[in-house]
């Protein structure tokens, strides 16, 4: 456990740890910087939630989510980084060194801060969601997929996620059911393929979910969907849509995610609408507080991969030490005071 009070001044914090957070970890503790990584209410983040992950470099026959994520965290403690289990209550930016209030009581103080706290599930909305979400409804197939043996389920998504999603619980439903509110998936080809030629699995185009049925003791029972040919039918007139209700055992959302930057919100940085941390135009993980740099989903609409959020990790923590390292040079009187060379 970490010792830090608001006495001493760490290098940097990381606030994350997923791959972005542990990328960054690695670069920082590899440059001596001993960052303290916070864990938050996901430790590891996306990746475990995940089954195989196919497409990260080095890894010909694929790797577990999960293992990807316990090897990174070994490499980071390896060259020093510490661990501390909490999430940032409130952060003060204003004056430096920075100062995070923590969940678990602790006060950190930092010279530099790494942003990587990634993105959470989205929700649909539909309603019922928030009694039974736990009770039959889900955000996560690898996690809760086994429970859903011999039922019927649908999944909410035309994404990567959702063909994913579909892909792993057809291992164990009697069916699956995409329910996607278009007429087209926005999934990769080879991931669309693959749930297309599966037998078990199948698409309902044009659809939303709008109703959950069941109750926290005999969990989901089924659902009220609504269908329009041109799409998006939740955004119709009611009388233009066709509402259907079906039997289901267990809903699975997978309509991506929203960034986590609640706690950013009474400070400085800047935040897009889509309450992404917003960083600097160019290769630079910088946000609008100097000394506050942004890594992974949490910074990234557009690609939000693995791989690119470790990028974008290693990125901020170059960043962050070259920004430390002139932070130095700047406050050594040495530096200010040496004679020009004649
Ligand atoms: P995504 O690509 O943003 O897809 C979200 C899906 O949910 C879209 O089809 C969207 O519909 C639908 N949606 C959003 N809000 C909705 C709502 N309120 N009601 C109904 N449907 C809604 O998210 P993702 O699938 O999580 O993927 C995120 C990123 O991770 C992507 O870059 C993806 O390639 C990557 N990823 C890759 C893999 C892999 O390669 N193995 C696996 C998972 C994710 P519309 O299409 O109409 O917008």
């Amino acid at each position: 456990m970490n010792e830090a009070t608001t006495d001493s001044v760490s290098e940097v914090v990381i606030v994350g740890s997923g791959v972005a957070g542990l990328s960054a970890a690695v670069y920082a503790a590899r440059a001596d910087l001993e960052p303290i990584v916070l864990e938050g209410p996901e430790p590891g983040g996306q990746l475990t939630l995940t089954t195989d992950v196919e497409n990260y470099l080095g890894f010909p026959d694929g790797v577990g989510g999960m293992e990807l994520i316990q090897r990174g965290k070994e490499q980071a403690e390896r060259f020093g980084a510490e661990f501390e289990h909490a999430t940032v209550e409130e952060a003060t930016l204003d004056d430096r060194p920075f100062e995070l209030e923590l969940s678990n009581g602790n006060t950190l103080r930092t010279r530099a801060l790494i942003v990587a706290t990634g993105a959470s599930a989205r929700w649909v909305g539909a309603d019922g969601e928030d009694e039974m979400m736990g009770y039959g409804v889900s955000t996560c197939a690898t996690c809760d997929g086994a429970f859903h043996r011999g039922d019927d389920v649908l999944v909410i998504g035309g994404g990567d996620s959702a063909m994913e999603e579909a892909l792993f619980l057809a291992k164990f439903a009697d069916s699956v059911t995409v329910v996607h509110r278009r007429d087209e998936l926005r999934a990769s080809e080879v991931m669309a393929k693959r749930a297309r030629n599966h037998d078990v699995i199948s698409f309902r185009w044009n659809t939303e979910l709008v109703e959950i049925r069941g109750s926290q003791a005999e969990g989901v029972t089924g659902a009220t969907l609504v269908s329009h040919p041109d799409g998006h039918p939740t955004e119709r007139d009611e009388s233009a849509v066709e509402r259907e209700t079906v039997d289901a055992g267990g809903i699975f959302y997978a309509v991506g995610h929203v960034p986590n930057t609640d706690f950013l919100a009474e400070t400085s940085i800047e935040l897009a609408d889509s309450g992404h941390l917003r960083t600097q135009e160019g290769l630079t993980t910088e946000t609008a507080v100097e000394g506050v740099f942004g890594a992974g989903d949490v910074m990234d609409p557009h690609y939000r991969q693995a791989i690119t959020s470790a990028g974008t990790g290693s990125m901020a923590a170059l960043d962050a030490e070259t920004w430390l390292e002139q932070q130095a040079v700047r406050e050594t009187p040495a530096a200010a005071e040496a004679p020009a060379d004649d």
